[in-house]
C-alpha cells in the first residue's frame, strides 16, 4: 500500500521540463564540430538579456566564476577581500586560493548579509574588495555598499549564486558589480546541473576574465597553442548550457514558483514568532531560499523541529554556520548576529513543483511546534 503522507519532500530539486530534455538530447546528437559552441553562446547571451549587463562567460560553477574575475582583477596575495561571516564556504574558497584573506564581518540582523557599518570599520590599506553575497536571495544594501566602495577606492564584487530574480530598486542582482557570480548547481533557481556564469560591464576585465578562461590564450592571438599567462579550465559545456537555454526561456516561470512558495510560507506562519526573508521597499526578492528564523527570546530547539521533518521524510536544513565557526579561520564570537542566527534559523523545502499539499505538510510541523511558543 502507498502510504503518501511519506513521500519524501525534498528541500530543493531541479524543474526540468520537456524542453530541456529536447535541447539536451540535440545537443548531444548535433552540437559538436562547428556547432559545438552553439547553445554556450545562447545561454551567455540569453543570460546578458535577462541581467542587463554588457559582458557574460558562462563556467563550470559559480565558485570558478568568482575565482577568474577575482583574479582577473589581480587579488593576490596581501589582499583583503571582506565578506559576511555567515556564508557559504564557496564564496570565501577563491579567495584563499588566490593567496588573500577573507576579512569577516557581521551581517545585518534583517537581511542576514553584510552590515555597512561593519564593513566601513574592516577597511584597512590592504583591503581590495568587498565580496557582496545576497543571502537566500536577500539582497545586501547595495547604495550604502557602492557608496563606501567608492569612497575607499575598493572593487565592489556580488556573488548573486542566490539571487535569482532579486532586483534592488530596478536594478537586477548581479548587475550593478565591478563583476558578478551566479551558480547553476541543481539547487538553485536555475540549473544546469553543475555550472555558473561571470559577468560584467567593465569592457578590460571581461577581455582579461576571457583570456584567463581560455587557458591563457587571448582571442586575437593568431599562434596556435599559445596561452600568454597561467589561466583557468573552468568552461561550461555545450550540453549543460543546453539545458541552461531552456532554463532561460523559462525563468520567468522558475522565480514565480520561488515567489509562490516563499508567499504560501509567510502567509500560513503570520502569526508566529519567526522572521523569514525580507522584501524591503524599493526591491523584489527572488526567494531562492525560504527561510525561518526564530525570535532569539523564543526557546527553540533547532535539531528537534529538524528531527520530526526527517521522520515525516521532509527535508529541512541548518543555516550555513559563521564561516568563522569552522576552525578554518580566526574565530569570531563577538560576531553576535552570525552566530546567534546559526542556532535558531533553518532553510525549508522550495523546489519550484512543490504542490500545496506538500506545503500543508511541511507547515504543520512548524506550526506545531512554534505555535505553543508565541
Ligand atoms: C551555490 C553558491 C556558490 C557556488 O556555486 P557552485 O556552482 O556550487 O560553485 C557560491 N556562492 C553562493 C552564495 C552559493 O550559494
Amino acid at each position: 500500500m502507498n502510504d503518501l503522507r511519506k513521500s519524501r519532500i525534498y528541500y530543493t530539486k531541479p524543474s526540468i521540463t520537456e524542453l530541456e530534455s529536447r535541447y539536451a538530447a540535440d545537443a548531444a546528437t548535433n552540437g559538436w564540430g562547428e556547432r559545438c559552441y552553439e547553445y554556450i553562446e545562447r545561454f551567455e547571451d540569453l543570460f546578458r538579456q535577462h541581467l542587463g549587463v554588457r559582458h557574460a562567460i558562462a563556467t563550470s560553477s559559480g565558485t570558478g566564476a568568482l575565482h577568474m574575475g577575482m583574479a582577473g582583477l589581480g587579488i593576490g596575495a596581501g589582499d583583503e577581500i571582506i565578506l559576511g561571516d555567515i556564508n557559504w564556504i564557496a564564496s570565501a574558497a577563491p579567495i584563499a586560493h588566490l593567496g588573500a584573506k577573507p576579512v569577516l564581518v557581521d551581517v545585518l540582523p534583517d537581511t542576514w548579509c553584510l552590515d555597512p557599518a561593519s564593513v566601513e570599520a574592516a577597511i584597512t590599506p590592504q583591503t581590495k574588495a568587498i565580496l557582496a553575497v545576497h543571502l537566500y536571495g536577500n539582497l545586501c544594501d547595495m547604495d550604502s555598499l557602492a557608496t563606501i566602495a567608492r569612497k575607499h577606492n575598493l572593487y565592489l564584487i556580488e556573488d548573486a549564486a542566490e539571487a535569482i530574480g532579486s532586483v534592488w530598486h530596478g536594478q537586477r542582482a548581479g548587475s550593478m558589480g565591478t563583476f558578478s557570480a551566479f551558480s547553476f548547481h541543481g539547487t538553485k533557481t536555475v540549473t544546469t546541473g553543475e555550472g555558473g556564469i561571470f559577468v560584467t560591464n567593465d569592457d578590460s576585465l571581461y577581455e582579461r576574465v576571457l583570456t584567463l578562461s581560455n587557458h591563457g590564450r587571448a582571442r586575437g592571438d593568431k599562434r596556435q597553442f599559445w596561452p600568454e599567462r597561467i589561466g583557468f579550465k573552468f568552461k561550461m559545456s555545450n550540453l549543460q548550457a543546453a539545458i541552461g537555454c531552456a532554463q532561460m526561456e523559462r525563468i520567468e516561470d522558475l522565480i514565480a514558483a520561488k515567489r509562490r512558495i516563499f508567499e504560501y510560507y509567510r502567509d500560513t506562519f503570520a502569526n508566529l514568532p519567526l522572521s523569514m526573508n525580507p522584501e524591503p521597499l524599493g526591491t523584489v526578492n527572488g526567494y531562492w531560499m525560504p527561510t525561518i528564523a526564530v525570535d532569539e527570546r523564543v526557546t527553540f530547539d533547532r535539531s528537534a523541529l529538524l528531527d520530526i521533518f526527517k521522520a515525516d521524510n521532509i527535508d529541512g536544513r541548518v543555516f550555513f554556520w559563521p564561516l568563522s565557526s569552522l576552525g578554518l579561520f580566526d574565530a569570531q564570537p563577538s560576531h553576535h548576529v552570525s552566530y546567534s542566527l546559526s542556532r535558531r534559523a533553518l532553510n525549508l523545502p522550495s523546489y519550484h513543483d512543490l504542490s500545496d499539499a506538500d506545503l500543508a505538510r511541511v507547515c504543520a510541523h512548524v506550526t506545531h511546534v512554534l505555535g505553543a511558543a508565541r
